[in-house]
């Protein structure tokens, strides 16, 4: 297969990254990449997904990934996965003579080793320039969700209309569950049994870097996991803080220590993002020097700073989120052509056990497997929201009243960077916005 084929390929079915910020993978199939990297670091405590799709999918994955390997005539395709998961290494094992280019490259239990650019540090000694992209290096990244779904794509023709989602934490059975993409988080939290907690609230995504969502809200191509919470759980507290007291609170009690930095995980790599240099001149209205507010745009949130480093449970992360959102209203872009310093010595002391982190959020309990179950979860209604990708949201190509099957285009790529959006169940449209295409099942 020719890299256009494969890039249309995936396109057309509505292939993105499965989970982060939903990049359209077709962008990464570049003969630029001299090596393929399969993220299964499962980023964030308490995510018990990658690692068994592919403990069950291992050989459909291995194969794809070599395709793709070929596809893009890269030398090496490394699989990134931590030493802790056992079944699924002597899984990738039993095949792996098979694909001469392929290694297993073996991560510690730490966060955040599914960063793209840690990992790639971590996998290549390549490190990725602040503010660029992981290509410059010659490496393209795919979670292992993804790749299972290019295999989808291109074995049978399937679009994405489904997603596996993690549900854990206060729930009497936790679940790794598929469900039609635009079933409600509700729907999903019941195939877990019992809601443990009285007013439970909801967070989307890994415990460092979730959101908090509502009961009604639609699963999309980028919905990892859900984890039920107490409503006085730190983690809700934290992320229902304001900035304005977040602002206040740093300038009484911030004692200028550096832990924040010292435990950056980007900083560690040598890029100029310093976030204990940014409180003391925001929380101190000081701009004689520019460099710690404009070099917020190097921040990726992973939240170290914040939910673990911060002797006084201040909020950097929050903070510097806050100030690369106006600069960007105000149009100022990123510095570019940055150049990092040499990584540095000691960031090899400077990781972050997931042991650790999860002790201090009060997650350890909630450290249980979640098994998978693969049958899809039926659903009478869905809201498919025509953006869920970085890029251009997908143009609606069906009204209301159109009867659609499973797998029928619904929308169709925009121009520029954008992906189709494929029926998740059969049934008739009931409305159609510039937003969503709700679906109820006949
Ligand atoms: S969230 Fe904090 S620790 Fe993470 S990159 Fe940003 S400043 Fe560094
Ligand atoms: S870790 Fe907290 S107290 Fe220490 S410098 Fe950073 S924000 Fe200030």
């Amino acid at each position: 297969m020719d890299i256009r084929e494969l890039q249309n390929i995936i396109q057309e079915n509505g292939v993105v990254g499965a989970g982060g910020a939903g990049f359209p993978t077709y962008m990464k199939i570049n003969d630029k990449a001299d090596t393929i990297l399969l993220n299964c670091a499962e980023c964030e405590p308490l995510l018990k997904l990658h690692r068994q799709l592919l403990y069950y999918h291992a050989y459909e994955i291995m194969q794809t990934f070599h395709m793709i390997a070929e596809t893009v005539g890269a030398k090496e395709a490394i699989i990134g996965i931590k030493k802790s998961y056992v079944q699924t290494v002597n899984a990738l094992m039993a095949h792996i003579e098979e694909f001469p280019e392929m290694r297993l490259h073996l991560l510690d239990e730490v966060y955040p080793m599914g960063d793209e650019v840690v990992l790639i540090y971590e996998a290549t000694g390549r490190v990725v320039r602040p503010g660029g992209l992981p290509i410059e290096q010659g490496v393209a990244v795919f979670n292992v969700e993804t790749v299972y779904n290019v295999y989808r794509a291109v074995k049978s023709g399937k679009p994405v209309t489904d997603k596996y989602v993690s549900v854990v934490a206060e729930v009497s059975e936790p679940v790794t569950v598929r469900v039609p993409l635009g079933a409600t988080l509700d729907e999903v939290v019941a195939c877990a049994g019992e809601v443990t907690v009285k007013d439970p609230v909801y967070f989307v995504g890994g415990p460092m870097m979730g959101r908090i969502g509502a009961g009604s809200d639609p699963v999309t191509k980028t919905t990892n996991a859900i984890l039920v919470l107490p409503k006085d759980h730190v983690i809700i507290s934290k992320k229902n803080r304001t900035s304005s007291i977040d602002l206040k609170r740093a300038a009484s009690i911030c004692c200028q220590c550096n832990t924040c930095t010292d435990l950056c995980p980007r900083h560690n790599l040598g890029h100029p993002i310093d976030p204990a240099r940014f409180m003391r001149a925001a929380s101190n209205h000081d701009f004689q020097d520019l460099n710690p507010y404009i070099n917020s745009s190097f921040c990726c949130s992973c939240g170290v700073c914040e939910m673990y480093a911060c002797p006084q449970s201040l909020a950097p992360r929050t903070l510097l989120a806050d100030m690369k959102a106006g600069l960007r209203t105000k149009g100022i872009r990123p510095p570019q052509g940055v150049v990092p310093v040499p990584v540095k010595e000691s960031r090899e002391y400077r990781k972050v056990p997931e042991e650790r982190l999860m002790a201090r959020l009060g997650l350890s309990r909630y450290d249980k497997d979640a098994p998978m179950d693969e049958r899809l979860v039926a659903v009478p209604k869905v809201t498919i929201l025509l953006s869920q990708h970085i890029g251009a949201p997908a143009k609606a190509i069906v009204k209301a009243g159109d009867m659609v099957t499973r797998g029928q285009m619904i929308a169709e790529p925009a121009e520029g960077l954008s992906v189709g959006i494929h029926a998740s169940i059969c049934g008739k449209v009931t409305e159609v916005t510039d937003r969503q295409v709700v679906i109820a099942a006949v």
